[in-house]
């Protein structure tokens, strides 16, 4: 038997753990058994018993020994459109949510949270009701990859499930490093960072330290509207960040990173959708090189503004306001509507 009296250590979860970590862990199991269970780790695999050319004897004192996770899918939901959402127990006892988007097609899109709850308190999101619990730490962020993997392969990654990402940069950087360092992508080949966006409500500390040390992964700023007035009170964070100082960094985001940022407008039905909104959007775009992704507001029962209940746009609302901002030059995008069935769309978690 390779190492069946040997551990001096308490059940720890392997999964997100580095080849050298593992190995390390391991021990005396020897190297080449140490990679062979982290492929399997990175294949999101369920339970020991699945890692079928590890002999039964080490299966078993594995078992005895470590967790694969230090999180359970407490729920799984399925939608027609082929969105999965699953809620995921950690080992606190809090829950976060993470989202399998599917195009109906080939693609398949990870949506993964950052924090449980949010403190940024955006009008229009389910989130920001429950307000912030804590930060998620770069393993229980690579777990939301393996348990999303095990469900399907995915090809496209966006940090913009639970949480303000760029609140939690040491931790998604950490996790992103793990899975864009090899081992976990399509092929099982690395998983490439210009695959990954990161999306963040305006924190313009962290817009300029992704800047400056990376890593390079795609940006997407939950823009809502660039009325200062109105934004301060969509999205609170406006006060301290104002959208002057946001585009400020943005300017400087872009002379170091040549990628494409991405405005995201979620429209919210008479509110941030007329023809002066279009302007200032389109005002705010310009000197920067972004496409705007349209999003028709998601419904969220029970959230309000102004005394009145939030709705989503009109057909017609969305139309007039893509080709508005068309005729003014601006790159424009609209988001599918995935996951609505599951409450797995954007601004629904939690
Ligand atoms: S939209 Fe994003 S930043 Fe705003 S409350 Fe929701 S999770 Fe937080």
């Amino acid at each position: 038997m390779e190492f069946a009296h040997c551990f001096n250590i308490k059940k720890t979860a392997l999964a997100g753990l580095s080849l050298e970590e593992l190995t390390d862990m391991l021990k005396p199991l020897p190297a080449f058994r140490a990679k062979q269970i982290f492929r399997w780790l990175m294949r999101g695999v369920r339970s020991f018993n699945d890692m079928t050319d590890i002999s039964f004897a080490v299966r078993e004192a594995l078992e005895k020994r470590f967790s694969l996770y230090s999180s359970v899918i407490s729920q799984r939901l399925s939608d027609n459109d082929g969105t999965v959402k699953i809620q995921l127990a950690l080992e606190d006892g809090r829950t976060i949510e993470s989202v399998l988007l599917s195009d109906g097609k080939e693609r398949k899109t990870a949506c993964i949270s950052t924090q449980v709850g949010c403190a940024m308190g955006c009008v229009f999101c389910k989130t920001g009701r429950i307000g912030f619990k804590r930060n998620v730490s770069a393993g229980e962020i690579i777990e939301q990859f393996l348990h999303l993997r095990s469900i399907a392969a995915f090809s496209n990654v966006v940090i913009m499930g639970m949480g303000e990402p760029l609140l939690n940069l040491p931790a998604l950087r950490e996790a992103l490093a793990f899975v864009s360092g090899g081992g976990i992508g399509v092929a099982g080949g690395a998983f490439s960072k210009r695959r990954i966006t990161v999306s963040t409500g305006g924190i313009t500390a962290g817009i300029c330290d992704l800047a400056d040390n990376g890593p390079d992964i795609r940006l997407a700023v939950s823009l809502t509207t660039a009325d200062e007035s109105l934004r301060e009170k969509l999205m609170p964070v406006t006060k301290t960040n104002p959208l002057p100082l946001l585009k400020k960094a943005l300017l400087y985001y872009q002379r170091k990173n040549l990628n494409r940022i991405t405005l995201e407008a979620a429209l919210l039905r008479n509110i941030n959708t007329s023809r002066k909104h279009v302007d200032l959007l389109a005002e705010f775009a310009q000197g920067l090189d972004v496409a705007v992704n349209v999003i028709p507001w998601n419904p969220v029962a029970g959230l309000r503004f102004e005394g009145a209940p939030l709705q989503e746009p009109e057909k017609a609302e969305v139309e007039q306001f893509i080709a508005a901002l068309q005729r003014k030059g601006v790159n424009v995008t609209a988001r599918f509507k995935k996951g609505r069935g599951v409450a797995g769309a954007c601004g629904q978690l939690g």
